[in-house]
């Protein structure tokens, strides 16, 4: 079994109160590990930490806090493999995706911010024979960062490597239902020598540590992604208290497919847009919206190819999805299901659970689905399942689409698919979502302003913005 623990002042600890929580591995419904049941105290005791390392680690040179990062960069590539297979096993996800998206990405976020940090420069205004202004950044303090379980590390760096790189001190938490790797860093954290204090990572449950991060005076900055609820919650406490504020949140995604798209490309990302990680991924096209005179033939194709996609062991390459992250989650998504259904829905494919024979039996199995029929209002296209179903409907004009795409209180990601370049612009420019993208899906450049409208968040992560959102503008004003 292994012990979980966590990661303050620069050593792995148990929490104060001893206690611990089970971790289950979704693909099989087993207990393989336990995490620190941490409370307040330990977030206390974290924040203490983080407080007492500010002042060595912001006042390093930009450069030095970029090798470090550096160093924890090239350290979760040399163990890949590990990582992945850790990953794999926490959140159900498969093997090759992990291999391929999540370590990569999460090796890549500290490569990116601890490079990025050497060229971050800051704006000066001149003011015609008056004076000159110049905007002072500099760190803000103790950074909190908490995040979810469907891309857990890749998430939880994205976070951490902007807060190092720009000087502040962390205490973040991951989620409890998918700890390993948020662990596993801390491991290479003391590997490569980062001081005491800079990251302090605490574990376990979000009603008890993420509140306690909110919640404390010491922390003034928190970067949070994970559902709107929660995103609410956090806005509610951290709003009177005048801290600065990143919120990451749901999703309902439209993509789009007009008559003039290359059918072939717009089909087989649809595929992936749809059930990539079991759709669980804040930007999955989760509502698929087809020209008319092309519906037919676009959902014959698709599903075509949805019902050869298999599901199955997440070590087993050959399986393009997992298990979904828990049981509860799994009830949620067959409660969706049974709800498109009373709304009138037709499921062309899926609709079920999976129930494998011998080690697998108790895993979180479910079939990728894709369901016609419904309106555009209905609850099933409105709210977030996150989860391997999706919608599919036609439309007749331009008009009526960007209706569609925008009556959502989600505002995230969007797909648009055509030929026509003046029709890209036009849509992309109507629909209210942080994240357009043209003919692909989920191509990302990391110097790009992430985030969402709405209700999918406040706020922009990756590149400028993040380094932007993690430090303090100071106007300097010097007459002439
Ligand atoms: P969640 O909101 O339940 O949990 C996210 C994190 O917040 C976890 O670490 C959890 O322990 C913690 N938490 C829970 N309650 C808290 C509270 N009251 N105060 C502080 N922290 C608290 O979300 P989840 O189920 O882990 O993740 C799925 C959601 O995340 C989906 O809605 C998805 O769309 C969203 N998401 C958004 C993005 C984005 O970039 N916009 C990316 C990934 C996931």
């Amino acid at each position: 079994m292994i012990q979980i623990k966590n990661y303050i002042n620069g050593t792995l600890v148990d929490a104060i109160s001893n206690q611990r929580l089970n971790n289950i591995a979704p693909a099989t419904g087993k207990v393989y590990s336990q995490l620190p049941d941490s409370d307040e105290r330990d977030v206390a005791a974290a924040t203490q930490a983080a407080k007492n390392a500010f002042s060595i680690w912001s006042s390093l040179s930009a450069e030095k806090r970029g090798d470090y990062l550096t160093q924890i960069s090239k350290k979760i590539l040399e163990k890949l493999e590990f990582f992945a297979q850790a990953e794999s096993m926490d959140s159900g996800k498969p093997l090759w995706l992990a291999k391929q998206t999540d370590i990569p990405r999460a090796a890549s976020n500290f490569k990116f911010f601890g490079t990025g940090i050497q060229h971050f420069a800051s704006e000066s205004h001149y003011m015609e024979e008056t004076a000159i202004n110049y905007t002072l950044r500099r760190p803000i303090g103790v950074a909190g960062c908490i995040s979810p379980w469907n891309l857990p590390l890749y998430l939880f760096t994205w976070k951490i490597a902007p807060a190092l790189a720009a000087g502040n001190t962390v205490v973040a938490k991951p989620s409890e239902l998918t700890p390993l790797t948020a662990f596993y860093l801390s491991e290479i954290c003391i590997e490569v020598g980062l001081p005491a204090g800079v990251l302090n990572i605490v574990h376990g449950l979000g009603a008890k540590v993420g509140t306690a991060i909110v919640k404390h005076p010491e922390i003034p900055v928190i970067s949070f992604t994970g559902g709107t609820k929660t995103g609410e919650e956090i806005a509610r406490t951290a709003g009177p208290m005048f801290k600065k504020l990143s919120l990451e949140l749901g999703g309902k995604n439209p993509y789009i497919v007009f008559n003039d798209a290359t059918l072939e490309d717009a089909v087989n990302t649809a595929i992936r847009a749809s059930f990539t990680n079991q759709g669980q991924i804040c930007l999955c096209g989760s509502r698929l919206f087809v020209q008319r005179d092309i519906y037919e033939t676009f959902k014959n194709e698709y599903l075509k190819k949805v019902k050869a996609l298999r599901v199955g062991n997440p070590a087993d390459d050959k399986n393009f999805m997992g298990a979904l992250v828990s049981k509860q989650h799994l009830e949620k998504i067959e409660s969706y299901v049974q709800l498109a259904k009373e709304e009138g829905g037709i499921i062309l494919t899926g609709g079920n659970r999976i129930q494998f024979p011998g080690e697998l039996s108790e895993g979180y199995f479910y079939q990728p689905t894709v369901i016609e029929g419904l309106s555009f209002q209905c609850r099933t296209n409105q709210e977030e399942i996150f989860g391997p179903v999706v919608t599919i409907q036609p439309f007749d004009t331009e008009e009526e689409v960007i209706e569609y795409a925008n009556s959502t209180s989600y505002g995230l990601a969007s797909s648009i698919w055509t030929n026509d370049v003046k029709r890209a612009h036009r849509v992309a420019e109507k629909i209210k979502t942080g994240i357009v993208w043209i003919n692909c899906w989920m191509l990302r450049d990391l110097r790009t302003p992430f985030g969402g409208m709405k209700s999918s968040g406040v706020g922009r992560e990756g590149g400028w913005e993040a380094l932007r959102f993690f430090t303090e503008p100071k106007n300097v004003c010097i007459k002439l």
